[in-house]
């Protein structure tokens, strides 16, 4: 296998470079954007290792002026992002680095967007056309570099914020926070343990299959969701058994971001759901879409027929039409080691109802194939914490 065939500069939905060792073109990116003063967020997990030095100190080398903010929690908090924007006047700084896995990314381009804004970071939560509210001008150019093939947040154009005060989490949105430049190095992703890369890897499938579900037509959406769900079919499996395949490593990586890059399409009920138990129970969301998958399949499946009959096809499964693609799911849940209920990830059941009318007013709801209630998606959550299918 020659990796250099995988060596590529991608301009959508971005600028995407990928390729193994492509880290080194940090420096060069930022300048491409008019920094000279960067500061790079990332997480305090990450701001220990070695990957997030040898970045600082190769900015420097080259002339930049780069700082570090990682004081961000797993779910970055509006006061996260509030003593980003602190840090990022205080250094000078004139650009941002989102470094590390969704939550720095996420708190990276809220950073970004907020460096220069008279109104608070909840005016743009995405309700509305709160968006005009943005002072363009006062957004700071961002270079994402994901850590974790999951989120796909360095093509989003949006971040997910918990608002520690109303303990949900709010989706700040606006068309140029997607990221001016990319970089996919599947290097940066090696050392993540198996159950980090299997969950993240069910997120990229969860935003490829909701946005294939989405009932809104955007048929470019749907072709991206198809060859990211097979992707992950291919290379997720191979990324949880060898941490060190830096192709499935990559292939993963692009699959992350072909999630992300579809889901302008829409989400469903995993989301819906998962936004919710994230912020009630602190959940890691990769692993709650994983497990909350099946049901929500389940649930849509007089909705969505048609979809999967092309989606068994097109992944060559097994079986036909939608029991073909529940049983793949669930094969591919338990091989790379995805719990089956929400009760084996430590969810309880005292929040039933609170969690049934967060999840129909969740953002993600609006797309799902299926309009569920309130009751309905209590119930949907009842079965996922005790596992009945
Ligand atoms: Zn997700």
């Amino acid at each position: 296998m020659d990796l250099n065939h995988y060596r590529m500069n991608w301009n959508y939905p971005t600028a995407i470079r990928v390729g193994a060792g492509r880290i080194v073109e940090l420096p060069a990116a930022c300048r491409e954007l008019g920094m000279r003063a960067p500061l790079l967020v990332t997480d305090p997990g990450l701001a220990g290792l070695s990957m997030i030095d040898h970045a600082l100190l190769q900015c420097r080398d080259d002339g930049l002026k780069a700082g570090l903010f990682s004081a961000i929690k797993g779910n970055p908090t509006g006061q996260n992002v509030m003593d980003g924007v602190a840090a990022f006047k205080d250094g000078g700084h004139d650009g941002v680095i989102a470094f590390g896995g969704g939550s720095a990314l996420d708190a990276g381009k809220a950073i970004a967007l907020m460096a220069g804004q008279d109104r608070p970071l909840w005016d743009f939560e995405d309700i509305g056309d709160n968006y005009l509210r943005v002072n363009v001008a006062g957004m700071a150019p961002v270079v994402a570099v994901p850590t974790t093939a999951g989120t796909g947040s360095e093509v989003g154009r949006a971040s997910v914020i918990t608002d520690e005060v109303a303990h949900i989490k709010r989706i700040i949105f606006h068309a140029r926070m997607l990221p001016a430049l990319v970089i996919l190095d599947p290097q940066l992703t090696l050392g993540l343990p198996a159950k980090i890369t299997a969950a993240t890897g069910m997120d990229a499938l969860s935003h490829s299959l909701e946005a294939y579900c989405s009932p809104l037509f955007h048929p470019m959406a749907e072709g991206i969701a198809l060859e990211g769900m097979r992707l992950v079919q291919q290379y997720l499996p191979r990324a949880v058994a060898k941490g060190a395949d830096v192709e499935a490593r990559l292939q993963m990586l692009v699959a992350s971001s072909m999630g992300a890059t579809a889901f302008q399409r829409g989400l469903g009920a995993m989301h819906a759901l998962a936004h919710p138990l994230g912020a009630l129970y602190d959940a890691h969301h990769g692993l709650l879409n994983a497990v909350l998958m099946p049901y929500v399949l389940q649930a849509n499946k007089a909705s969505i027929e048609a979809q999967m009959e092309k989606l068994a096809r097109y992944l060559g499964l097994k079986k036909p039409g939608f029991a073909g693609v529940l049983d793949w799911v669930l094969e591919l849940r338990s091989e790379v080691g995805i719990p089956h209920s929400l009760g084996e990830i430590g969810i309880d059941d005292r929040r039933i109802e609170q969690v049934g009318k967060m999840a129909e007013v969740d953002p993600s709801a609006g797309t799902n194939p299926t309009t569920f209630t309130a009751a309905q998606y209590s119930q949907l959550f009842e079965k996922a914490l005790r596992g009945e299918l």
